[in-house]
C-alpha cells in the first residue's frame, strides 16, 4: 500500500486537464475539459490532492511544478482546515517536484462562478463592471450522468442566456472531479471551485467565489472566507465574495437585473421540466426573500407561488430552515415595507404545535412523492427515447 499521496498531472490537448492520484485507498484519474485552455501544471491540483492528504494523513508529494505563492500558504491553509476537523483531518508535508514562478499574459480578466442561483448572480451583478468571465461547472451540483442530461441541457440553457444578457463570456466547464473524489467519501465543493480557478490562469488574474453564508454566520466548509483566499497563486487571486449581505439584501441587489429575474435557479429538486419547483423550501425561501425586496412580481423565473400558502407548508422542524425564517422574518421587520400577511405567516411558522408541525410535515412528504413520481416518469421517458435512438 502507498503510504504516500502522489498527485501527477497528464498531458493533455488543448481545452482539457487530467491528474493521476495514487493514495492509500487506490488509483484514479480526473479529466476536466472547458471551452477555453486550462492550465497544465501542477498547481491547480492542489486543493483537492491536500484535502485527500489529510483525510488519510499521508505525506503528499505534487509531481510537477507548484506554483510557489500556494505552496507556502498551504501550510496556513491546512492549520485552518485542521482547526475545524480536528479528528479526520490531519496536517501533513507536502513536496513537489519543483516550485514556479508564473508569467502570466497581461490580457487577463476577472471571473464568477456562476450557478444561476441568487448567491452568484449577487456577485456577478455586483461586480459587474469587474468581471469579464461567468464559470458554469458541469459536475458540481449537475451530475455527468445521463439521468441528469435534459436538466442540465435546460440549466446551460438559462445561463448562457443570462451571461449573454449581462455581456459576460461565458467558460464552461466539465469535469468528473466529484464523482471520483465522492467515491472517497472526500468530496467538498470548495476545494473544486479552488482548483476551477487556478485551471483558468491563462485567461483570469482574479477569480470571485459567491458566499452562501452571511457575515460571521458561515459555518466550517470548504468554500469560506478564512480559506478560500490561501488558495491563490501567483497568477490567480480568489476571493470568497457576498458575506456581507443575507439574501435579502441580494435579492434587492439583483432585481435590478433582467437576467436575474428571468434565469436566477434556485430550487432544491432539480427537476427536468422546469427551472424551480416553486413548492421546495428553498423556492420558497427565495420567493419571501423577493417578496421582502419587492421583486417578485418581476421574477418570471419562478413559478407563482403565494408565500403565505406555501409557509404552511413547509416543515420548520430542521436547523437550516428555521435559520432562514428567522432571516426571512428580521429582514421584513428591518425594512420599510409593510406586510403584516408575511410576518404573521412567518412567526406562525415558527411557533407551531406538534399538530401544526405534523400537518406541514405531511404535506411536504406529500409534495416529495409527487416530485419522486414525476421523476420516475422522466427517466422512464428518458430510456424510452434512449432505446428509439438505438434502434433508428
Ligand atoms: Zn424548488
Amino acid at each position: 500500500m502507498n503510504q504516500r499521496t502522489i498527485v501527477t498531472p497528464l498531458e493533455c490537448q488543448s481545452g482539457s486537464a487530467a491528474a493521476h492520484f495514487d493514495c492509500p485507498d487506490g488509483e484514479f484519474t480526473v479529466n476536466v475539459s472547458a471551452n477555453v485552455e486550462l492550465a497544465g501544471d501542477a498547481t491547480a491540483w492542489l486543493p483537492p490532492a491536500i484535502f485527500l492528504s489529510m483525510k488519510t494523513c499521508t505525506p503528499l508529494y505534487v509531481s510537477g511544478p507548484l506554483d510557489e505563492q500556494i505552496w507556502r500558504n498551504a501550510k496556513d491553509a491546512q492549520h485552518v482546515i485542521n482547526s475545524w476537523w480536528p479528528h479526520s483531518m490531519q496536517t501533513v508535508d507536502v513536496d513537489s517536484a519543483s516550485t514556479a514562478t508564473p508569467t502570466p499574459g497581461h490580457d487577463r480578466g476577472v471571473g464568477c462562478f456562476f450557478s444561476g442561483g441568487l448567491d452568484s448572480f449577487y456577485s456577478a451583478v455586483k461586480n459587474s463592471p469587474a468581471i469579464t468571465h461567468l464559470i458554469f461547472v458541469h459536475g458540481f451540483d449537475i451530475f455527468l450522468n445521463s439521468h441528469s442530461k435534459r436538466h442540465y441541457d435546460k440549466t446551460i440553457f438559462e445561463i448562457r442566456h443570462a451571461a449573454a444578457t449581462m455581456g459576460k463570456q461565458l467558460i464552461e466547464v466539465r469535469t468528473d472531479l466529484r464523482t471520483k473524489f465522492h467515491r472517497l467519501g472526500r468530496w467538498d465543493v470548495g476545494y473544486g471551485l479552488a482548483h476551477v480557478a487556478l485551471l483558468l490562469s491563462e485567461h483570469l488574474h482574479t477569480v470571485y467565489i459567491p458566499a452562501s453564508a452571511h457575515c460571521g454566520d458561515a459555518p466550517p466548509r470548504a468554500t469560506h472566507h478564512e480559506l478560500d483566499y490561501l488558495w491563490s497563486s501567483g497568477a490567480v487571486q480568489i476571493i470568497h465574495d457576498g458575506l456581507e449581505a443575507d439574501r435579502v439584501q441580494k435579492a434587492e441587489t439583483v432585481k435590478s437585473s433582467p437576467a436575474a429575474m428571468e434565469s436566477i435557479r434556485v430550487c432544491f429538486w432539480n427537476r427536468a421540466d422546469r427551472l424551480n419547483c416553486g413548492e421546495c423550501e428553498k423556492c420558497v425561501r427565495t420567493a419571501i426573500n423577493l417578496r421582502i425586496a419587492g421583486a417578485l412580481p418581476l421574477c418570471t423565473a419562478l413559478p407563482p407561488i403565494n408565500p403565505i400558502r406555501a409557509l404552511t407548508r413547509i416543515p420548520a422542524d430542521d436547523p437550516s430552515t428555521v435559520y432562514f425564517l428567522k432571516e426571512n422574518l428580521g429582514a421584513l421587520q428591518n425594512s420599510d415595507r409593510d406586510d403584516p400577511e408575511l410576518e404573521s405567516a412567518l412567526e406562525s411558522a415558527l411557533h407551531r404545535s406538534a399538530l401544526q408541525k405534523a400537518t406541514a410535515r405531511s404535506w411536504y412528504i406529500f409534495t416529495v412523492v409527487k416530485v419522486l413520481g414525476l421523476t420516475l416518469r422522466e427517466k422512464a421517458y428518458q430510456a424510452i427515447i434512449a432505446r428509439r435512438g438505438d434502434t433508428d
